[in-house]
């Protein structure tokens, strides 16, 4: 499990700290496929980053933490924040935003394999056994093991996405995290993509979490997800339930604005832009563009809450629904 306690990151900028992610608090569950949406500039990535433990200057946690816990081969096991990176590819892996280009083109992918595979796991076997691992890993996953011998130049960039989603999971790892995983592919390689992702997690019966600014991923593929805006995240809940019946003024222009099969509806955007991350408005960050802010919204943050079993939103309109 992920749980994300009162998390709050910024970019130290020469200009001043910009708070790209606010008062995170939620929880991503065992053997479930979880999606972050949100806009671009919303802090998906910076998110991200901070679940992966990839906190380095000029990015920096301003208060709360990430822990990671869970079970592994029947040992328990349990990271925070600042522990996190010991326990990268056996526990928790991470397939980052145009991994296409993170494979170093001019080393074969054996070399690439092998170094990235702990010294733990190889300890009592040859190169050549280990290799022999990795080949029988790709064939199962339908790749041929002669993309070993090549240079990832060599490669398309579906196949480069391939092998390094392979590379993320060779050592089963209790969570994989995927940053855009499908963005800069043509459709029918994305879907490709997506199908691999699934398998793979059905497999593992492990815990995959997908950001991607295109909510028809999120719709195919996850069983909960996060709405971001503006660094905080606004509503979660059930995918399904989160695209039938959204409860958050965001999202649900979100979700209007989504083109439907035999919807012939003429569909609007939302209008105006997410506020600045290094000067946003006070109170809610949605106000400027909400038709439901009153002057609360406008001085007062809305809390994160359980606005229904399940469902999770941060808005004023909802918290009075329910007495909050
Ligand atoms: Fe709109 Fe107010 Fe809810 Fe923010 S808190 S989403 S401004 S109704």
């Amino acid at each position: 499990m992920l749980k994300v306690e009162n998390l709050s990151a910024s970019y130290q900028t020469i200009d001043g700290d910009v708070h790209v992610i606010k008062d995170l608090d939620f929880e991503i569950r065992d053997n479930e496929i979880f999606g972050i949406a949100g806009e671009s500039g919303c802090g998906k990535t910076t998110l991200l980053k901070t679940l992966y433990d990839i906190v380095e200057f000029p990015l920096v946690i301003d208060q709360g933490k990430v822990i990671l816990s869970g079970e592994k081969n029947g040992k328990p096991f349990s990271y925070e924040s600042g522990q996190i990176r010991k326990s990268w590819w056996n526990n928790i892996s991470y397939v980052p935003q145009a991994a296409q280009s993170v494979l170093n083109p001019i080393v074969r992918l054996k070399k690439q394999f092998l170094d990235s595979i702990p010294a733990e796991d190889k300890k009592n076997e040859t190169e050549e056994q280990t290799l022999a691992r990795v080949a029988k890993y790709l064939e199962d996953l339908s790749l041929s093991p002669d993309v070993l011998e090549s240079y990832p130049f060599q490669l398309s960039g579906g196949m480069r996405q391939r092998v390094i989603i392979a590379l993320a999971t060779f050592m089963s790892p209790n969570v994989v995290l995927a940053d855009e995983p499908t963005t800069a592919l043509d459709v029918v390689v994305q879907r490709g993509i997506l199908m691999m992702l699934m398998r793979l997690q059905k497999q593992f019966k492990n815990t995959l979490v997908i950001v991607s600014h295109d909510m028809g991923v999120h719709y195919q593929i996850t069983n909960r997800m996060a709405i971001m805006y503006s660094g905080s995240v606004i509503e979660l809940g059930d995918t399904e339930d989160i695209f039938n019946d959204p409860v958050h003024p965001y999202t649900q222009m979100l979700v209007a604005a989504l083109p439907r099969v035999g919807d012939k509806s003429q569909k609007v955007g939302i209008p105006g832009r997410p506020p600045a991350l290094k000067n946003p408005p006070p109170g809610c960050r949605f106000a400027p563009r909400c038709p439901k802010a009153t002057d609360r919204c406008r001085s007062e943050v809305p809390k994160f809450r359980e606005v229904k079993p399940g469902r999770f939103a941060a808005c004023h309109l909802l918290n009075e629904e329910v007495g909050l």
